[in-house]
C-alpha cells in the first residue's frame, strides 16, 4: 500500500470503531415511548464550566417516570423539560451527598407543591459519616425539618400530609457491603450496595422494571469490588467517567478510571455501557476512555448527554 493510503486507514478506522461504538444503540432526546427508557437528566460533574447538569437519571416505564436517581444541580430544570410527571415517581435514590448528587433537591420539592401528589414518596440514600455528612433522613430534615434550612417547607416532612403526600426517608447502612433490598413490588425491584468513594457513604443502585435492569454505579473508585455482582448481566450500566485513565492521587481515591468500568462490565457480563459524569478531565477523551474499556470489554458504549433517552 503507498504511504498515503497508509495513512488514511490508520486516521479513518479509529473515528470509524468511535462512530460504531457511540451509535451503536441510538438514544433520542425524549422518552415518550413503550417499554424501559434511562433518562439522562444530567450528564456532568460538579464544574459548572463542563455546560452540562450535574447527575440525574430518570427510568421510564411505558410512559410514566417512575425512579429518580440522584438530584445534582441543574437536573430540576431537566426534569420539567422532559415531560415527567411528579406524581408518577415511586422513589428518589441518592448514590450519596455530594452537591453535584444532591443540590436540586430542594428545587424538585418546591416545584412539587403545584402538582397532585396524594401518596408518600421514599428517598432511599445512603446512611452518614460523624458530623462529616448526614445520613439520608438527617439529610432531608436539615433541608425541610422544622429547623431546616427551607423550614417554611416543613410540611413536606410532617406527620399531618398537609401537602398531600410526605418525603419518606429510608437509610440504607453502608458498612454493610451485602446487597440490600430498597423497594419490592409488582412493578419495581430495587437493589442498592455500598461502594467505595473515598471516604464518602455512597451507593450504587440496581432497578429492575419492566423484564429489564438498570444499574447506577454512582460515584465510586472500585475498591469494595461489590459492583460486578449487582451488576450481573444488567441490560445497562450506567458508569461515572469522571477521571481519566493515568488518574492518580485524590482523584483516583475518589472514582474509577476507564480500565475499572472495563474489567467491572467483563466481570458482570453487561449488556450495554453507558459512560456519564463527563467532565473536562474526561471530555474530548473518549478515544483514550474506549481504547482502555475494550482492554477489558467490548461491547456497545455510548457516551451520556442531558436529556438522551435509552431505550431498552
Ligand atoms: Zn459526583
Amino acid at each position: 500500500m503507498q504511504k498515503t493510503t497508509v495513512r488514511f486507514l490508520t486516521l479513518i478506522i479509529p473515528l470509524l470503531w468511535v462512530f460504531h461504538t457511540t451509535t451503536a444503540h441510538s438514544a433520542a432526546s425524549r422518552c415518550s415511548g413503550q417499554g424501559v427508557q434511562l433518562q439522562v437528566l444530567g450528564s456532568g460533574g460538579p464544574e459548572v464550566e463542563d455546560q452540562r447538569a450535574s447527575s440525574s437519571y430518570l427510568l421510564w416505564l411505558d410512559g410514566k417516570a417512575r425512579v429518580l436517581i440522584d438530584v445534582g444541580g441543574g437536573s430540576s430544570d431537566n426534569f420539567g423539560r422532559s415531560g415527567a410527571n411528579f406524581a408518577d415517581l415511586d422513589a428518589i435514590l441518592f448514590s450519596h451527598f455530594h452537591v453535584d448528587h444532591s443540590a436540586d433537591l430542594p428545587a424538585l420539592i418546591k416545584s412539587s407543591f403545584f402538582v397532585e401528589r396524594n401518596r408518600d414518596l421514599p428517598v432511599f440514600g445512603p446512611s452518614g459519616s460523624g458530623y462529616f455528612m448526614p445520613d439520608t433522613e438527617d439529610f432531608l430534615e436539615s433541608l425541610f425539618g422544622i429547623e431546616g434550612a427551607f423550614r417554611y417547607l416543613s410540611a413536606f416532612l410532617d406527620e399531618g400530609r398537609s401537602n398531600g403526600y410526605r418525603l419518606l426517608g429510608k437509610v440504607l447502612d453502608v458498612n454493610n457491603h451485602k446487597h440490600q433490598t430498597a423497594l419490592k413490588n409488582k412493578r419495581i425491584s430495587i437493589t442498592a450496595v455500598a461502594v467505595h468513594h473515598g471516604t464518602l457513604p455512597a451507593l450504587a443502585w440496581r432497578v429492575d422494571i419492566g423484564g429489564k435492569s438498570i444499574v447506577f454505579s454512582g460515584d465510586m473508585n472500585g475498591d469494595f469490588e461489590t459492583l460486578p455482582s449487582l451488576a450481573k448481566e444488567a441490560d445497562i450500566l450506567l458508569a461515572h467517567n469522571a477521571v481519566p485513565e493515568n488518574a492518580r492521587g485524590v482523584e483516583r481515591f475518589l472514582h474509577m478510571p476507564p480500565s475499572v468500568i472495563g474489567a467491572i462490565s467483563q466481570k458482570a457480563a453487561v449488556k450495554k455501557r453507558v459512560l456519564s459524569h463527563r467532565m473536562r478531565r474526561t471530555l474530548g477523551k473518549e478515544q483514550e476512555t474506549l481504547n482502555a474499556i475494550k482492554k477489558f470489554y467490548t461491547g456497545p458504549v455510548m457516551f451520556a448527554n442531558d436529556m438522551e433517552c435509552f431505550s431498552l
